[in-house]
């Protein structure tokens, strides 16, 4: 009986996720082992690097492993391992009173379909209290290693609120829990249910998970020795990759890739690489189906795992990727490293600037070979095609490659995400040198903008961009394979064929232009005439060096000064409604007309007049004539 136990209370958050792991996710019960072997696992993998500080830790014990005991007549499971360990303060902080920050984001995106919410579980980082869905107590015994002992600590809780923690007395290091299991969760005790359940979860761990077994317990029934038992290693405990490309199933591939990214689906395709020299290294790397909560929170964690010499060094190993390649998860392991090596170290260390060029390259081409399978990269391009854009800001070296691999909607291919820069110049052929893209707020703006009218009547292809980074990507993208990329609403425009056209350029020196600049002066840069447009009257250019509006925005957002800036806007002289201004002598009725021009251009950018009511107020008065003449 120790005198310093204490009962204390879980976090509420905390409490709600017991409330919920009790009463509700029972659909999918078995994730629980799967969790608390992965925790094992982690632990086995942290002592194994704070050893190479402290090798006296692992003298007596060297061995890391994870041990599986039943107990069919007390109904308890027991999951063991000889890893880090946690003191007191430890046991208290991971498994109770310091809400982890996964928590409420788990509790936040659970779905109500119970078997892919206890799905998410261990990728929120609250694995261990999915204990509770099969036990109504949980015991923890634990000692840290170099701790002595005496040190030892042991945490017990029924899931219903509290929690207590006491002193005990530890043989040895590491972690050990009990899980005393609900009377509708007592199958558990099958050494055959668990032997399948760890093959079909864990058996990617790199540490044997072992379990006690009647001796010949796979053998016929006579062989078998009455109560005698013998330790089954269940798992095939090695380093997946390690072994060579061609002896490993897709298979064990994609069971891999469940074990490292805690996915429950399979990945879009992988690649699997020993580079051999003086810079040595393996590296296995995954595209997931689907994108993280996090994709765009900056703290997110990232998807690498890092080994040196098969010792489990760091997650989230950032330096080997670069930042728009977040999404993708896997192993490297760089056995010329230094095995302490820290974050640090690793952010100017040459050696691994160089592994991160060649990832960055072997990422792109399994990115390119996706592109081979139509649906499997419609599915990435929905998930990561926004990060991936990022990646020509950033990414100057490999600026060709990615904008091969983005994908747009187009004025003949509305459907976003279904053209890529190759496709149009193979449409384009050689007739059209450029690459004519539009931007705007929506889809259905840019798919609606008067500025493709000339490019219909020509049949020339437009790409139409309108996600919040697209300008910003833009500035970036000026040349795909030799061909320019022209913003079909900047500038003056340059169609193909037009050297030898003539006869189609509008003339600038119309009166009419002359009296529309009088009225607008303050409120545009310059009237032109405009070869741009066949239905409609007129729009809006932007100077060729002028920010756009979603820079704007994001200038805006940002706090960040925006420039003062007018439009350029461009009429179509052969529009009636042009011809009938061109001949209209009454000043005043002129003004208004080519106000409400001007604003009705800025409507179809998108954007609101300077002053919408007094635009409502001028288009009241033209339904009221129109009215009165009907
Ligand atoms: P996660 O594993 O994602 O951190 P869990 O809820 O599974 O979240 O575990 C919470 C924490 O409890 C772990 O981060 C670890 O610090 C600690 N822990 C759990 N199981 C063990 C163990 N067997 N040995 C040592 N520490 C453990
Ligand atoms: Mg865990």
């Amino acid at each position: 009986m120790s005198s310093d136990r204490e009962t204390r209370g879980f976090q509420a958050e905390v409490s709600r996720l017991l409330h919920l792991m009790i009463h509700s996710l029972y659909s999918n019960r078995e994730i629980f082992l799967r969790e608390l072997v992965s925790n094992a696992s982690d632990a086995c993998d942290k002592l194994r690097f704070a050893a190479l500080d402290h090798p006296e830790w692992l003298e007596e014990d060297p061995e890391p492993a994870i041990d599986l005991a039943v107990d069919a007549d007390t109904g308890t499971l027991t999951i063991s391992d000889n890893g880090i360990g946690m003191n007191r303060e430890e046991v208290v902080e991971n498994l109770g009173t310091i809400a982890r920050s996964g928590t409420e984001k788990f509790l936040a995106s659970l779905t109500g379909d119970q078997k892919k919410d206890a799905q998410l579980i261990g990728q929120f980082g609250v694995g261990f209290y999915s204990a509770f869905i099969v036990a109504d107590k949980v015991t923890v015994e634990s000692r840290r290693a170099g701790d002595s002992a005496e040190q030892g600590v042991r945490w017990e809780s029924d899931g219903q609120g509290e929690f207590s923690v006491e002193t005990l007395t530890v043989p040895r290091r590491g972690t050990r829990i009990t899980l005393h299991l609900r009377d509708d969760a007592k199958d558990f005790v099958d050494t055959g249910k668990l032997r399948g359940i760890v093959r079909q979860y864990s058996d990617h761990v790199a540490f044997p998970i072992r379990m006690a077994v009647p001796a010949g317990d796979e053998k016929a029934g006579d062989e078998k020795e009455e109560g005698a038992t013998e330790l089954e290693t269940l798992n095939s405990a090695t380093a997946l990759w390690q072994r060579p490309r061609q002896e490993i199933s897709d298979d064990e591939y994609k069971s891999f890739y469940r074990h490292v990214s805690h996915d429950f689906q399979d990945p879009l395709t992988w690649s699997h690489n020993r580079v051999e020299g003086n810079l040595e290294y393996t590296s296995l790397l995954y595209v997931p189906p689907r994108a993280p909560f996090d994709l765009y929170h900056r703290e997110a964690s990232r998807g690498l795992k890092l080994y040196v010499q098969r010792v489990f060094i760091m997650d989230d190993a950032e330096q080997f990727l670069p930042l728009y390649l977040r999404f993708i998860k896997g192993v490297v392991d760089a056995p010329g490293l230094p095995l302490n090596v820290s974050r640090e170290l690793l952010q100017d260390y040459g050696p691994v600037r160089k592994i991160r060029a060649a990832l960055t390259k072997r990422v792109l081409q399994m990115l390119r070979k996706l592109s081979g399978d139509q649906d499997a990269y419609d599915t990435f391009w929905q998930q990561f095609g926004q990060v991936l854009k990022e990646g020509i800001g950033e990414d100057g070296d490999n600026r060709e490659a990615i904008a091969g691999l983005l994908r747009f909607a187009s004025s003949t291919s509305p459907t976003p995400g279904s053209v890529g820069l190759d496709d149009y110049i193979e449409r384009a052929g050689e007739e059209n040198k450029r690459i004519y893209y539009l931007l705007g707020d929506s889809l259905s703006a840019a798919r609606n903008s008067p500025h493709l009218e000339v490019f219909r009547k020509k049949g020339v292809e437009v790409l139409l961009l309108a996600e919040r980074v697209d300008e910003w990507m833009m500035g970036f993208l000026t040349e795909y394979k030799g061909r320019t990329l022209v913003n079909a609403a900047r500038g003056e425009l340059d169609m193909p064929g037009d050297d030898t056209d003539e006869a189609e350029q509008p003339k600038q020196d119309a009166p009419v232009l002359g009296r529309l600049g009088e009225v607008l002066n303050e409120q545009v840069e310059a009237v032109r005439a405009t070869a741009r447009l066949v239905e409609s009257p007129a729009c809006l250019v932007l100077g060729a060096d002028e920010l756009g509006p979603q820079m704007r925005m994001m200038l805006e957002a940002a706090g960040q000064p925006v420039p003062e800036s007018k439009p350029i806007l461009e009429v179509n002289l052969s529009h009636p409604l042009m011809q009938r201004m061109a001949e209209l002598e009454d000043s005043d009725t002129f003004a208004e007309l080519a106000q409400l021009l001007l604003d009705q251009a800025l409507l179809a950018e998108g954007q609101l007049p300077k002053d919408p009511a007094a635009t409502a107020r001028r288009l009241n008065q033209l339904l009221q004539d129109r009215a009165e003449r009907a």
